[in-house]
């Protein structure tokens, strides 16, 4: 039995602890921070949406980047192998709206309970306020191998190492990049890092205006160098640098890309789908009907909410104070138009300290799909987020990192 070495005490590092100390291997697990899965208590808002519970086809359509690359790590722990695990370890779970599951108690806290008590169970040593600094090799007939780590209490020699030390986005809980670092001096390459699952910046001053609205059931359409290039309905929220919620922060994994090319992104939110250009025109025709005494002004209470209503009316260039009756059928073809599109111009996404996850990492093409092993290094493994995968949120990123962790887990030996 082989003597294991985790960097990195996230839910990547933990399960690969976990996993490797249940096939009799002496584990030691080496967190920089002064507790383990600091990012994990943040995670769903402090409920942690621990997985999905869609099936396995519908998991890989939602993770963004090499998704084929996680075959076998979600063969070798499935999302109902966490719900499984989880429910073993005292902590029951339930499933939520779009399959998303998280712990019966709505608290990340209990989460990280079951998994220490699971580190405990399986006696990984656990080595806190320790950050890893280097990995040790060493040259043989195979080629370059592990023999250590070097932490800042000195050199500690083991068989393997697994880094999981995540990616580089709120960097306040532990995750800078120093995984990426290290796997670079060894001889990896690590693929562009950008901000994704992140609100995008908008050019227009009126969203100041619209700072914290939500809107529902609205279409988003983005334009890339004025082709389409995605589209999405559901939620999203204004704020006081452009827009974010649900819809934005899903085309954000896409679109990171792209503005980082300099490329132009135009965002068009259609606030009335469910109605044609026509129908909405009769809708608001029926409305100015009711109102034909009011001044513009007072005649779109029903159709749109209320912070919005100056913006619309800005953006019409129609006199707020024109009567209703006296508004031309142009000028409510425009309002028509601006409802059915209201167009903004998006700069760039905001920085990693408010992105969800980091998009790039560890090239995969380095690493071995049925073992997470490196190709370059022998005795070496990656895990979580340090890889180059990401994925949409619904807690398909939390079941890349437990997957590819019990999957480096039980290969190390
Ligand atoms: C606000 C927020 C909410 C989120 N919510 C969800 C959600 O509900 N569902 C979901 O699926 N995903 C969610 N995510 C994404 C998810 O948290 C990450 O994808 C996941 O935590 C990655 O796990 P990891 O173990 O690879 O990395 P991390 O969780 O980042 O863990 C890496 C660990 O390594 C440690 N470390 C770093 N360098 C060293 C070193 N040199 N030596 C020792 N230790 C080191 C760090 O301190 C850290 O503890 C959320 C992310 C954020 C930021």
């Amino acid at each position: 039995m082989g003597i294991i070495a985790v960097a990195g005490g996230g839910a990547a590092g933990m399960m690969a602890a976990i996993s490797a100390a249940e096939c009799g291997h002496t584990v030691h697990l080496f967190e920089k921070n002064e507790k383990l899965g600091k990012k994990l208590y943040i995670t769903g808002k402090g409920r942690c949406n621990i997985t999905n519970g869609a099936d396995l086809e519908e998991i890989r359509k939602n993770i963004v980047t090499n998704n084929k690359f996680m075959y076998s790590a979600l063969y070798t722990m499935s999302n109902d192998d966490v719900v499984r695990m989880f429910e073993e370890a005292g902590v029951k779970t339930k499933i939520e709206r779009g399959n998303r599951i998280f712990p019966e108690s709505d608290r990340a806290g209990d989460v990280i309970d079951g998994l220490a008590g699971m580190l405990k169970r399986n006696h990984v040593q656990i080595h806190l306020n320790t950050a890893v600094k280097k990995i040790l090799t060493e040259s043989g007939d195979g080629g370059e191998r592990v023999r250590g780590i070097l932490t800042g209490e000195g050199t500690f020699s083991c068989d393997c190492v697994i880094i999981a030390t995540g990616g580089v986005s709120y960097p306040s809980t532990g995750s800078t990049g120093d995984g990426h670092r290290m796997a670079e001096e060894l001889g990896h390459h690590v693929t562009e890092l950008l901000p994704a699952l992140v609100p995008l910046n908008v050019k227009e001053e009126f969203v100041k205006d619209l700072q914290g609205l939500a809107l529902k059931n609205i279409m988003a359409t983005f334009y890339v160098d004025g082709k389409k290039f995605h589209e999405a309905f559901g939620e999203m929220l204004f704020t006081h640098f452009g827009v974010s919620g649900p819809v934005i922060l899903s085309a954000s994994s896409l679109l990171t890309t792209v503005l980082k090319q300099g490329k132009q992104v135009e965002l068009v939110i259609d606030l009335k789908p469910a109605l044609d250009e026509k129908t909405l025109d009769e809708r608001i025709q029926r409305e100015f009907d009711s109102f034909h005494k009011r001044d513009f002004r007072n005649s779109l209470s029903n159709l749109l909410p209320k912070s919005m209503i100056p913006v619309i009316i800005s953006l019409s260039e129609i006199d707020e104070y024109k009567k209703v009756y006296d508004i031309t059928r142009e000028e409510r073809l425009k309002l028509v138009g601006l409802l059915k599109q209201l167009r903004m111009t998006v700069t760039s996404t905001r920085g990693f300290h408010e992105a969800i996850i980091t998009k790039g990492g560890v090239n995969v093409k380095e690493v071995n799909p049925a073992t997470m092993e490196s190709k370059i290094v022998k005795g070496l493994f990656f895990a979580g987020e340090i890889l180059d995968v990401d994925a949409y949120t619904g807690g398909f990123n939390l079941q890349i990192a437990w997957s590819t962790g019990r999957l480096a887990g039980f290969s190390a030996e």
